[in-house]
């Protein structure tokens, strides 16, 4: 039975292979079994975000300043990482995924764990399901990944990182501290740079030298820490997979408190609007590409409409599709009761991973600032120079009347 927020008994992670590369190559195939460095070119300040195994052998790595990659491979396809692509998939595989399991976490862009607890009669053997799940998604999305599955997520996300080398693994019940023990303690997920200096200054190479040292001396040294890294060297690990629920939708609606027919009232209404929608969308971390609008005259007759765009999640490029929306559909002298937009199809945005073109960074940070001021001085403390206008000009006595005007 499942308990929400219960570890799994079994459980299968899962990480794309050079994700970002091999999505490129399913874009231009002229890149097939060419060096392909994801990040930028390579005069820019930026870091790699993904590589090829061409270029992974001449030393390339990710997280490396791309100028260091092209000094280590200069003749290796240098890329801009095209992120809308990448969520395009990821959302792919994890449709498929979610036809296999009730619970399915996606824990970044291009990692998933699947829990298996209480799966055995469905599954089968389990290394043939296994195998079953990535043929599936190497046969409909033509991408390769490694899996390990294992008692829980610790284990089986060090199992997918040895079989990055060695091959898809399955660690067998009870066998968790004994298939940790004779790997180096950076493959384990938590020990950073800085962690694994300490532990190697300290004589402490492998996982299994953690476990075979007292709990006390971790916990003296690193606290709580310390005592996880201690329970996982064991290959004990509590943690829950976490489901996974995709938002499809998000909209804002303005009722009027009298039907209007001022044009201006309206087109402060869907900046408004706009705004509100935008600012969803940033803080749970989606794009759009789809926006409907939604028009109700004083009649109740209602009309929509919807146009596709680039995705995005910019107040004033919300506000530009809403607007020729607004245009197309208002064709009636009829006062308007209500007014709404709409986005769907939403992707994650991970876009604050890389470095962009300036302009895109400058508009990133302009609206994280604006939300942050929203949050810290309530939604109405920065709003459009035409929306206090038509509020003032309402006549209506509110607080936030002499907010930023933008
Ligand atoms: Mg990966």
């Amino acid at each position: 039975m499942f308990e929400p927020g219960a570890a799994p008994t079994r459980c299968m992670h899962l990480d794309m292979d050079t994700f970002f590369v091999s999505v490129e190559r399913l874009l231009d195939p002229a890149l097939n079994g060419r060096p392909v460095i994801v990040g930028g070119t390579p005069y820019q300040r930026g870091v790699v975000a993904g590589c090829s195994r061409e270029a992974r052998r001449y030393g390339v790595h990710s997280a490396m300043p791309l100028r260091q990659a092209y000094e280590l491979c200069p003749q290796a396809v240098f890329l801009h990482p095209s992120f809308t692509h990448y969520a395009e998939y990821s959302d792919r595989v994890s449709e498929l995924l979610e036809d296999f399991v009730p619970v399915m976490e996606k824990a970044s862009i291009d990692e998933f764990y699947l829990d298996l607890s209480g799966c055995g009669r469905i599954l089968g053997n389990e290394e043939s399901w296994g195998v079953r799940v990535k043929h599936t998604i190497l046969g409909e999305l033509r991408l390769p990944l490694t899996y390990g599955i294992a008692r829980n997520k610790l284990v089986a996300k060090v199992a997918t990182n040895v079989g990055k080398r060695a091959g898809d693994m399955r660690v067998p019940e009870g066998r968790e501290a004994d298939f940790l023990a004779p790997h180096p303690i950076r493959i384990m997920p938590g020990i950073g740079e800085v962690m694994e200096r300490d532990l190697l200054n300290m004589g402490i190479p492998f996982i299994g030298s953690i476990a075979a040292l007292s709990l006390r001396l971790f916990t003296n040294m690193y606290g709580r820490v310390g005592r996880t890294l201690h329970e996982h060297s064991r290959g004990i690990d509590h943690a829950p997979i976490l489901p996974y629920r995709r938002q499809k939708t998000l909209s804002a609606e303005h009722t009027f408190n009298e039907d209007v027919l001022d044009p201006r009232a309206m087109e402060a209404a869907l900046k408004q609007l706009a705004a509100r929608v935008g600012r969803d969308l940033r803080e749970r971390g989606f794009l759009t590409r789809t926006v409907t609008l939604k028009l109700r005259y004083a009649d109740f007759i209602t009309a929509t409409k919807t146009l596709h765009c680039d995705y995005t999640n910019a107040d004033h490029t919300l506000y530009g599709i809403a607007e020729r929306l607004f245009r197309a559909l208002y064709t009636r002298r009829v006062r308007v009761r209500l007014l709404g937009i709409g986005t769907s199809d939403l992707i994650d945005d991970y876009g604050q991973l890389f470095l962009f073109s300036e302009e895109e960074e400058k508009s990133d940070s302009l609206y994280a600032g604006l939300d942050d001021i929203r949050r810290r001085f309530g939604k109405h403390a920065i709003t459009y120079g035409s929306v206090l206008e038509q509020r003032q000009e309402a006549g209506r006595r509110t607080q936030d009347a002499g907010g930023v005007v933008v």
